[in-house]
């Protein structure tokens, strides 16, 4: 049912994804909602509305969307149980929510869709980590099951020596262990899906990590990324139908010498699309408003040769005035305040335009 622009959008998550969709969703006359239990998400900035209240209150969950047209939802740490009350309204609905947030059941969920992923194991003790280890051998790392994010929630097993200081590292959590990939280099897929089953994909851009923090995403991928697409494609659209996935979904990859692997998948718009805004003719933000909304689906065509996104982390957004005064450089500052290390502050996108 298309829902059309003047109507309301609800998005679960205030950080810069929220704020980004927000941004787009108002280019096409929608106003978006926001709800979030932080004191000044950056997405309420730039929103008509914003409630402020626990992602588990089913109670103003409830009055929230009775207050919105359509919901979606930025950030995947949610409770899958009090969002069913949205019922139909949430786009991608809690499906593609419950596969996502939990690391075993989404390396189940992917492998069952038919996609390779890296040797893996299910870990609850300490004594399943040393066997993840007799079995898979090291380099292997452990992955907390929920709420990691940037790097965040993991800890590599060099050497069988390092089993118990890993599992401490991660808190001694349920969690996966899976082996070290010798990737030559990381790549996404991100795509768009409608409730009739049409889809798009971008380009995919190849991205380089630093500390398991997103440094820089290019479009177009180089020739041996490239030839790795067409599997990677297949995989990732088999997952999106199974998951009966409506909007933005991105897939991680790594290009090993045996063909892509996946690493994990986000329901949702991705760091490693920021480059769309400028880069390809409608932006993974503006896709997801018209896939959620129904709305016909835009160009995914590439405006320049060739785009790269370069992420400001920390204290790196003091390097502000340099950039805005980069003729070309699309600096986006997320208005987050503080500059903690490690947090995502703000991107900068160039794109080499045609001669
Ligand atoms: P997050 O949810 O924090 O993004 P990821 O699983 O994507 O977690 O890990 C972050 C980064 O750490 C990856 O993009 C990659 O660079 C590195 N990494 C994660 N798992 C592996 C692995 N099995 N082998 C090699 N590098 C890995
Ligand atoms: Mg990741």
């Amino acid at each position: 049912m298309i829902v059309p622009p003047g109507s309301t959008i609800g998005i679960i998550g205030g950080g810069q994804l929220g704020r980004m969709l927000s941004i787009a969703a108002a280019g096409l006359g929608y106003k978006c909602h926001i709800f979030d239990p932080h004191d000044h998400p950056c997405a309420a900035d730039v929103a008509a509305r914003f409630t402020q209240a626990s992602f588990g209150d089913d109670g103003a969950l409830a009055a929230f969307g009775d207050s919105v047209d359509v919901a979606t939802y930025e950030f995947e740490n949610l409770p899958v149980e009090a969002l069913k009350v949205l019922d139909d309204k949430l786009k991608p609905g809690v499906k593609s929510l419950a596969i996502a947030q939990d690391r075993a059941r989404e390396k189940q969920f992917i492998e069952t869709a038919g996609a390779r992923v890296a040797p893996w194991r299910s870990i609850e003790s300490l004594d399943d980590v040393r066997s993840a280890v007799a079995e898979i051998g090291t380099p292997l790392v452990l992955k907390t099951g929920r709420y990691g994010y940037d790097g965040k929630g993991q800890a590599w097993v060099r050497s069988a020596d390092e089993i118990e200081s890993a599992w401490s590292a991660i808190g001694q959590e349920p969690a996966i262990a899976e082996a070290g990939i010798d990737f030559f280099a990381e790549f996404s897929v991100i795509l768009a899906r409608w409730p009739d089953g049409s889809h798009v994909f971008w380009d995919s851009p190849e991205n380089r990590h630093r500390d398991g923090i997103l440094r820089v995403s290019t479009v177009p991928c180089s020739a041996d990324v490239r030839s790795q697409l067409a599997e990677a494609q297949a995989g990732a659209i088999r997952m999106a139908e199974a998951l009966g996935h409506v909007g933005v979904l991105t897939v991680e990859f790594f290009a090993s010498a045996d063909g892509p692997l996946v690493n994990e998948i986000a329901p949702r718009v991705h760091n490693s699309g920021h480059w769309t805004i400028e880069g390809a003719v409608t932006s993974q933000f503006e896709q997801h408003i018209r896939a959620i909304c129904d709305l016909p689906a835009g160009s995914t065509a590439l405006t320049g040769l060739s785009a790269s996104m370069e992420n400001l982390i920390g204290d790196e957004v003091d390097r502000w005035p340099e950039l805005v005064a980069e003729s070309g450089a699309h600096v986006h500052i997320y208005g987050k305040g503080d500059s903690r290390p490690g947090r995502k502050m703000g991107h900068v996108s160039r794109i080499i335009a045609p001669t």
